[in-house]
């Protein structure tokens, strides 16, 4: 299944590549609002399943291009229910 990168990924080859790699599972990605996000870190739930905490990115974390505004992100994830 191709990554879903948005239209993020074009600034440089890091980002597209943390973004798509089939490697590893990507801590970078593009949620169902349209939000680029990056896991910070990873929540037990006491179960077998562990989910990882999300938070936006602002700026790419490799060549420090601009890709979205925090009130972009505030919009797109205000438009969507939250789960
Ligand atoms: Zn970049």
């Amino acid at each position: 299944m191709p990554a879903n990168t948005g239209s993020f990924g074009s600034c440089c080859e890091a980002l597209k590549d943390s973004m798509t790699s089939e490697e590893f599972e990507p801590l970078v990605a593009v949620d169902d609002t349209g939000v680029l996000y990056m896991s910070v870190g990873l929540l037990e739930a006491g179960s077998d399943q562990a989910d990882t905490v999300d938070h936006p990115i602002f700026f790419c974390p490799f060549c420090g291009k601009g890709l979205q505004t925090e009130a972009e992100v505030e919009a797109k994830a205000g438009a969507a229910p939250s789960a």
